[in-house]
């Protein structure tokens, strides 16, 4: 049953008396879930029992904090249908978008306590003198960690998502700010980490789950003084005000957040002429996944102004006004994605491609534009991220300006390159000038879709990341949480 309350360590705590409610954006009203938002004094009780949790936390042996992780995986899925529906109810995704996305988040938790048996995780390295061992490097724990619950995730990248079993893997207690959009969902998924924590024996403080609407939560946390770094998934403005918080601290600490991209997709003439329709179904279907509430969604398509890219370009608006629209995830997030799509529709040169339709309530109205290469270099706004099914083309006169589009994008997650193979030689420097803009190049696919695995990055330059060197996805994304220390002259 959801608390409604918040968890400070093991204990529930709700002293203060302003409540909100979640949101049913399929329904249009409100849940029946209440919650009571947290006063700074509670926030200032997780921080400090973080802080002192840490210090017992950082010295559980690497077995322990493995079995915590897989009792973690158990207890959430001990939660059964009620995660379930709540998960449904909170954010317009359909039951079986839950049970896949449940799927990825127990497989995250178990990645790292599978990692955590892996003996060189910390990355020992040893430099030996007169055949004794002079220096020894390895990675440590930096401390408490503030998590920042993601909209569009509400499991895999929200309360025990990839940023909280990151950084218990890593040794660091966790406070999470709880999305106020899916805060029932998250209230469960705490519960089961209370669960876990006592049964594994884990110290009062490893982690806590705060709840409030505004800003006001995530400042006090990002200034707190126990708190060593941050992890953010969502909007480049609040990513990027978090951000500047941290820095002015007396002591500055890292923020690890993922914030916007449009993933850009060219597409050459080769390509156009032999599979131009295989490339549109695959397009439609990848831009309106998820109500294109994905980081990785394809917003912007670069190709050369030709016959065969707007033939590309009818099939595939017509291949999406073929596909039913959906429900956003929340009211917020359709308004802003009505407002930012009329922004860009009112610029100058773009053109509509897909034909206006009536959409209920939250369902978003896919819609592909199409605007010059002249005119995106002259106007930048119009390749901004638009969260939701929305695509620009960018018809560019020759490779000559479209190389000049991609060397003008900020930085992206991923960026495509849809192209014959033979044509490789001939297209070394559209990969060359988009390797610089991307964290993740693909070849002949789509970008959505993020593979759970040591090989993966998901991050990139500025704005798509933060710090366009760690990954918020993969066992690696640890070493966000981590430092190093030499122990010199040490013995063994
Ligand atoms: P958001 O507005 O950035 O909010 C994310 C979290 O950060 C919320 O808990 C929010 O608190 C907090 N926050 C935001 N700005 C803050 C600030 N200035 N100071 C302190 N805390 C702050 O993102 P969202 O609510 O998830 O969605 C809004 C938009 O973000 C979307 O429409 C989309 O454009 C973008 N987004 C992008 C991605 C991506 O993967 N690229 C993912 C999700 C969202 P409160 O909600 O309590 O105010």
């Amino acid at each position: 049953m959801i608390t409604g309350k918040n968890l400070i360590g093991d204990n529930y705590s709700s002293n203060g008396t302003t409540e909100f409610k979640t949101f049913n954006p399929l329904t249009n009203e409100e849940t029946d879930f209440v919650f009571t938002e947290v006063t700074p004094t509670e926030v200032e009780n997780a921080c400090n029992l973080a802080n002192s949790a840490f210090k017992e936390f950082r010295n559980k042996s690497d077995r322990e904090r493995s079995e915590f992780l897989f009792a973690i995986a158990e207890e959430i899925e001990n939660l059964g249908d009620e995660l379930l529906s709540t998960y449904v109810t909170e954010s317009g995704l359909s039951k079986e978008r839950a049970v896949g996305e449940r799927g990825r988040t127990l497989f995250q938790l178990r990645s790292f306590a599978d990692m955590l048996m892996d003996s060189n995780w910390r990355e020992e390295t040893i430099e030996e003198k007169n055949n004794t061992v002079f220096l020894r490097k390895k990675l440590i724990p930096l401390g408490p960690i503030v998590v920042f619950g993601a909209s569009n995730f509400p499991l895999a990248y929200s309360t025990a998502g990839g940023d909280t079993a990151s950084a218990f893997a890593a040794g660091c207690p966790v406070i999470v700010k709880a999305h106020p959009m899916h805060a029932g969902t998250g209230d469960l998924v705490a519960q089961a980490i209370l669960k876990a924590a006592k049964r594994t024996n884990m110290p009062n403080g490893v982690f806590s789950n705060l709840n409030s609407k505004g800003y006001e939560l995530g400042i006090q946390l990002v200034d707190n003084e126990n708190i060593k770094a941050v992890g953010f998934t969502g909007s480049i403005k609040g990513g990027r005000a978090l951000m500047d918080i941290a820095a002015a601290r007396e002591e500055p600490i890292p923020v690890f957040a993922e914030m916007g991209s449009v993933n850009p997709v060219v597409i050459t003439q080769q390509a156009l002429n032999s599979k131009s329709d295989y490339w549109a179904r695959q397009y439609a279907q990848s831009i309106t996944l998820g109500t294109g509430q994905f980081c990785t969604s394809p917003g912007l398509i670069l190709g050369i102004d030709s016959e065969l890219l707007d033939s590309f370009a009818t099939v595939l608006s017509k291949e999406i006004m073929k596909i039913e629209s959906s429900c956003m995830l929340h009211p917020a997030i359709k308004e802003s994605f009505s407002k930012l799509k009329k922004e860009v529709m009112e610029q100058e040169g773009v053109q509509r491609l897909t034909t206006s339709s009536s959409v209920s309530n939250n369902f978003a109205e896919q819609t592909v534009v199409m605007v010059s290469g002249k005119e995106a270099l002259k106007n930048k706004s119009v390749q901004q991220e638009i969260f939701g099914p929305f695509t620009v083309i960018i018809k560019c006169q020759n490779e000559e300006e479209l190389i000049a589009v991609i060397d003008q994008l900020d930085g992206q997650l991923t960026g495509t390159i849809i192209a014959e193979k033979k044509e490789f030689p001939y297209i070394q420097n559209i990969i060359d000038a988009l390797q610089q803009r991307v964290g993740r190049l693909i070849f002949n696919g789509v970008s959505t879709g993020v593979e759970v695995c040591p090989a993966m990055h998901h991050g990139g330059p500025y704005p798509a990341s933060s710090d366009a060197r760690f990954t918020a996805v993969g066992l690696h994304s640890v070493r966000r949480w981590l430092r190093s220390i030499v122990f010199q002259g040490f013995p063994e």
